[in-house]
């Protein structure tokens, strides 16, 4: 048995029989990994409070060669999950971002990059950071750090720059190309062109920005219109779904919940 200690974000935790639990976490050194805490469930468990979904914490682990899941032997607590736990929306956006990690960040690679972007986008939401923006900036660095961000400054199919009327992203398409690239009948701009998502100009000003400025100096710049949001979701959910070949299961669960909630109300 080998072990270790490193500072880990909390990714999901799961209930396993009677007194345990399943906890997945993302470290800097060795990406994410999964790991039995047991008696985790019990009322007077050491690991009572510790273990909750994207709290920060420093996790003591053992690990026997050959074997995927690890056994948590402690965890101290570094920073709780201020800011999302609170209510419906911040859980469901909780478990977006804890998504993202577990597919796009390596299991037992190092993982600086993504632990970075989620320890930081942890303590921007913390201090009150508005979660729309938060989560566009999330993804579309999750997108970055994977290499399929989609370059929002010139087509690379005729080298030119995006005219004012923006950018297309073609069906099936993983890059942006300008509407003439993507074959738009002249004078087409704004919503669909029937042969793609559209990306207007503001979109693709806000996709410069996000890789240029932190999550904080975004918001302090006032953040971006809701249209501008949706497209840049939009357009993030389209090249994820591109990528991976399904979208997130968590990433419908909230849309469907948030719908059937706007459906209600
Ligand atoms: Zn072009």
């Amino acid at each position: 048995m080998r072990f270790h200690t490193h500072e880990a974000l909390i990714l999901e935790v799961r209930d396993l029989q009677d007194t345990d639990r399943i906890v997945a976490f993302l470290t800097r050194e060795r990406g994410h990994k999964r790991g039995v805490a047991r008696g985790a469930r019990r009322r007077h468990s050491r690991f009572a409070g510790q273990l909750q979904p994207l709290a920060k914490v420093r996790v003591h682990w053992g690990e026997k060669e050959g074997r995927e899941l690890v056994r948590i032997s402690g965890a101290d607590l570094l920073r709780p999950p201020h800011g999302l736990g609170g209510d419906l929306e911040g859980l469901l956006l909780g478990s977006v971002l804890a998504d993202h990690m577990l597919r796009f960040a390596q299991e037992d690679e190092p993982s600086e990059l993504y632990f970075r972007l989620l320890d930081s986008t942890l303590e921007a939401l913390a201090a009150g950071v508005d979660r729309d923006l938060a989560a566009r900036f999330f993804e579309a660095w999750v997108l970055r750090l994977a290499g399929i961000f989609p370059a929002p400054r010139e087509c690379p199919t005729c080298g030119g720059p995006f005219p004012p009327e923006g950018a297309v992203l073609p069906p099936a398409g993983d890059a942006l190309v300008c509407p003439r690239c993507a074959g738009a009948p002249a004078g087409a701009a704004g919503g669909e062109f029937g042969l793609g998502l559209a990306v207007p100009v503001p979109v693709l000003a806000f996709l410069v920005a996000i890789g240029r400025l932190g999550l904080a100096e975004l918001a302090a710049q006032g953040g971006a219109e809701p249209a501008v949001l949706r497209r840049a979701e939009e357009l993030a959910a389209r090249v994820r779904r591109g990528f991976l070949g399904h979208e997130l299961k968590s990433y419908e669960v909230m849309q469907r919940t948030l719908g059937e909630l706007a459906g209600a109300g």
